[in-house]
């Protein structure tokens, strides 16, 4: 037992070790929060928005358009710490069993590709207007160098992913670098004190001036969340926020995207929609 107690108020030891070096060095560290698969309001989400709305800390929602609710851009009309990004199409795998799931991987087509980045980012307008920011996040963090040009085609010149990608020119790619799940049968926390030691490792290496990254990225899954997860999510949040060194960075800032008063731009889509006859 006594172990056990040890190990749970133990897990941010690392992260605090790094954190206090940030401060002492009176430099500010940037995280930033990225949560995916929305698709309607649901009690996870509805969970989602009391914590961050409880510390603070906004953050980018990846929405899969084919999948969403008529109503949710109504539905998150009064919601003002997220922005919202576009998550494939259906969040569908068309790749064969024994290969990576990808929804834009090289078993589809160009054209077919095309097809449907368009047809989500032109449901992502309708849904949320000018709350829709002009960014691609692909479905299993997987997209083929190919759908790349697609993505610029269809007028997101940015891209969000985990891991390495390279990117035509023009295109800013800005990572999340450690997920809370573990992606198992059934979804699950990974150790916290691994998910700890990890942020406290890229933040370590971004004082020490290894990378140069906008931000240290943090991947979430609301609707496979258990009640480990929400309390783990609900207790960094609390302890980052007592941190003077530490910033949650706006989504849209991460991409050098302009901010109005109203919310997140994004560029206009419905000119390259209209020129393949999209309408
Ligand atoms: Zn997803």
């Amino acid at each position: 037992m006594w172990l056990n107690l040890f190990k749970r108020t133990d897990k941010f030891v690392a992260l605090r070790k790094e954190l206090n070096r940030w401060d002492a060095a009176g430099r500010t560290c940037q995280l930033w929060l990225r949560d995916d698969d929305l698709a309607a309001i649901t009690p996870q989400f509805n969970r989602l928005r009391a914590l961050v709305e409880k510390h603070d800390v906004p953050a980018l929602l990846a929405v899969i358009p084919g999948q969403a609710a008529p109503t949710l851009g109504k539905d998150t009309m009064a919601v003002h710490h997220f922005q919202f990004a576009q998550h494939g199409w259906r969040h569908q795998n068309h790749e064969q069993p024994e290969n990576r799931k990808s929804e834009f991987g090289p078993a589809r087509s160009s054209a077919a590709i095309r097809h449907d980045m368009l047809k989500g980012a032109r449901r992502m307008g309708e849904l949320f207007g000018e709350r829709y920011i002009n960014v691609f996040v692909p479905p299993w963090n997987n997209l083929a160098p190919d759908s790349m040009a697609a993505t610029s085609y269809a007028g997101m010149s940015r891209h969000v992913s985990m891991g390495k990608i390279k990117l035509p020119a023009g295109m800013v790619e800005t990572n999340t670098h450690v997920d809370l799940m573990r992606w198992t049968a059934t979804p699950s926390l990974q150790a916290p004190d691994w998910i700890a030691a990890q942020l406290s490792h890229y933040l370590g290496r971004q004082r020490k001036g290894k990378d140069t990254l906008p931000a240290v990225g943090l991947l979430s899954h609301h609707l496979v969340m258990d009640g480990d997860g929400w309390q783990f999510l609900d207790e960094l949040l609390a302890l980052t926020s007592s941190y003077p060194c530490v910033r949650w960075a706006k989504p849209s800032e991460l991409f050098h995207l302009p901010v109005h008063e109203s919310g997140p731009l994004r560029a206009p889509l419905v000119p390259a929609a209209q020129a393949l006859g999209f309408t």
